[in-house]
């Protein structure tokens, strides 16, 4: 059911607090502002508060919560199921995106709209990087606070792995700081948590020495998928930390369907060859594109298979490793993909990642495993039914294979079981958290949704 919050005069209060631009529905600009990455998405806010400093967004925080409007949160707006679109009051954060690098201290300093593409830019002209997505254009504070699987997982952890600090207003409209010394508990929450305790406002990464990686795309023809990924599964076991791989199955343009391997290695070159050299060896290959590229350019490489506006609808299970039983689902189940735009996506977690103990931070499944992605995605005149059964079915297939939790960045509101689960034994001290920084709720509509003690009991 949709409810409909009636445009009333007090939004021109609101406007009249706000350095940036309050956008209404009746705005020329509204819908191309509005509009998330998912083309899917149609909520319609009441109002959009494009908000340009820190006081915006208490301005925002305080009017919203005076007029009992639901509220919500976007950054980047990558979120996939548009839970960052309320339709009460969204504050759009995608305008403060200011990053400053401190090179002595290997630090980045982000405004919590910046992408990856934006910290890195920043941050490897000293030739420094931190932990990202595969993509670009997504939000670091999304990835960051649902836990952040990116090539560099390995070597350097989760991008949450790598927070040091950041600044939240909370429901109440204060603002606070959340780190070693101040409210660690907060940065505890906020390191794979999920949006539950505040409108953050600017975080700060650890950074690492790193300017080129060895990366790229090894893929194989579907008949020899079976043998690639048994060989790879004993591989990934024992790669160095330096190594993570992507891999999985996409349609290449002229129309081929293949099994894809997108190893990343942040070392040195020499070593990079040698440690990648036995996937060479696992098949035939039938297109090698393995460079020395620059982080920002590898980040940068995918950007164009994800475009903005197109529609999509994401399943995600964690898997134990390959077994011969989800090889066949995947094969079985999953191919033909539903388009050609459609893929399969598992991202290794391991090294530096897996090191971390599961109480160290709110995002617990520390153990080596591979996250699955089942990515649908059709053009908007299409009958979305196919695709987005596609997407459950294959879920379904590998669901008693995989661990009972799954990546909360992944998981939609109707799973809010899964999201238990994925915070294991660490849910008992999120409700805490989220008793104490947000008891009324007001952060709701967020990626990892808790609920207060204090309205469940
Ligand atoms: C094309 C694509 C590629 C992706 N690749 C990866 C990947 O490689 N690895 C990976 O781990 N994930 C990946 N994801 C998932 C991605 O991490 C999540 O969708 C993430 O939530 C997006 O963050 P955002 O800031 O862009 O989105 P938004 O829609 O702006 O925000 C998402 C949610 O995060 C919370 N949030 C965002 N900003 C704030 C804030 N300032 N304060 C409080 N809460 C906030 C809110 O709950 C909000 O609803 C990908 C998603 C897409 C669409």
């Amino acid at each position: 059911m949709t409810t409909t919050y009636h445009h009333s005069a007090a939004f021109n209060d609101l406007a009249a607090l706000l350095t940036g631009q309050l956008f209404l529905p009746q705005a020329a600009d509204y819908e191309q502002v509005r509009q998330l990455w998912n083309g899917k998405v149609k909520t319609q806010p009441a109002a959009i508060a494009r908000c340009l400093t820190v006081q915006d967004v208490i301005h925002t925080v305080r009017w919203t919560r005076s007029h009992n409007l639901p509220l919500s949160v976007r950054g980047a707006g990558h979120e996939i199921f548009g839970r960052s679109l309320s339709e009460g009051v969204v504050i759009d954060l995608s305008q403060m995106k200011a990053v400053t690098v401190d090179p002595e201290k290997r630090t980045a300093q982000i405004q919590a709209g910046a992408t990856a593409g934006d910290l890195i830019e920043a941050a490897q002209q000293y030739g420094l990087a931190t932990a990202t997505g595969t993509i670009s254009s997504v939000g670091m504070t999304g990835l960051t606070l649902g836990g952040g699987y990116g090539p560099l997982n390995g070597a350097y952890g989760l991008a949450a792995d790598n927070l040091l600090s950041a600044q939240l207003v909370t429901a109440d409209g204060q603002l606070i700081t959340a780190n070693a010394e101040e409210n660690a508990d907060l940065l505890w929450g906020l390191r794979g948590g999920g949006g539950n305790f505040g409108v953050v406002v600017s975080l700060e990464f650890r950074l690492h020495p790193l300017t080129t990686v060895l990366s790229g795309l090894l893929l194989y023809p579907l008949d020899q998928a079976r043998t690639v990924l048994h060989r790879l599964n004993e591989f990934i076991a024992t790669a160095p930390d330096e190594l993570t791989i992507r891999f999985g199955f996409l349609q290449i343009p002229d129309g081929q369907t293949v099994l894809f391997l997108s190893p990343t290695y942040c070392g040195s070159l020499e070593m990079g060859e040698q440690a990648i050299a036995p996937l060479r060896t696992f098949g035939t290959v039938l297109v090698d594109q393995m460079q020395s590229v620059s982080y920002h350019e590898l980040i940068h490489s995918s950007d164009a298979f994800t475009p903005k506006g197109r529609h999509y609808y994401i399943q995600t299970q964690s898997l134990d490793g390959l077994q011969t039983e989800t090889i066949e689902a995947l094969i079985e189940q999953g191919l033909p993909l539903p388009s050609p735009f459609s893929a399969i996506n598992l991202h290794n977690f391991h090294g530096a990642a897996s090191r971390v103990g599961v109480s160290e931070t709110a995002f617990a499944l520390r153990q080596d495993h591979l996250m699955v992605e089942l990515i649908a995605a059709w053009e908007p005149q299409d009958d979305e039914q196919q695709h987005i059964q596609w997407a459950q079915n294959l879920s379904r297939s590998l669901a008693p294979y995989a661990f009972k939790g799954g990546y909360i960045n992944i998981l939609d509101e109707q799973e809010q079981e899964r999201v238990r689960l994925a915070f294991g034994s660490n849910y008992e001290r999120l409700l805490d958290l989220k008793q104490k920084y947000d008891p009324d709720d007001v952060f709701r509509s967020t990626i990892g949704h808790l609920a207060p003690h204090s309205l469940t009991r």
